[in-house]
């Protein structure tokens, strides 16, 4: 598949390789990565590879890919040691909901059981 990118965009070269990241899985259309400021142990972004800002720029093949592959990051980003079973996602879209990064992305974030745990 060919996508469509932005050179300028983080995003876009994260998925190109061209800035390093954590990788937790991929798919021919979604590539999902640990945040690099964690809000919890095990807070992953889940992005397509098409670049678009929010999620009415997603083409649907995209967006089906996405929720599954989510599921499965979900399941795996949980079971890390001090993390429990409960996660939000989140999305964010525009500046005024803080949407800080220019491309559509889900967040994954744990919901620490540990006293010592984050957020
Ligand atoms: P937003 O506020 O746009 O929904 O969230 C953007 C997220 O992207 C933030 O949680 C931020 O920590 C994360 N982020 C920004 N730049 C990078 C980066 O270069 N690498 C990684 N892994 N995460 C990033
Ligand atoms: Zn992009």
């Amino acid at each position: 598949v060919n996508h469509h990118s932005d050179d300028d965009c983080i995003f876009c070269k994260i998925i190109a390789g061209k800035i390093p990241s954590f990788k937790i899985a991929e798919t021919d259309y979604t590539y999902a990565f640990l945040d690099i400021q964690p809000l919890s142990k095990g807070h992953a972004l889940l992005i397509p590879k098409h670049h678009g800002k929010t999620l009415l720029d997603v083409p649907e093949e995209y967006l089906a890919d996405l929720l599954p592959l989510a599921k499965k990051v979900a399941k795996a980003v949980t079971e890390e040691e001090g993390t429990g079973k409960e996660f939000n996602v989140l999305q964010n879209n525009g500046p005024l909901a803080h949407q800080v990064v220019q491309h559509v992305h889900f967040h994954i974030i744990p919901k620490p059981n540990k006293a010592e745990g984050l957020g």
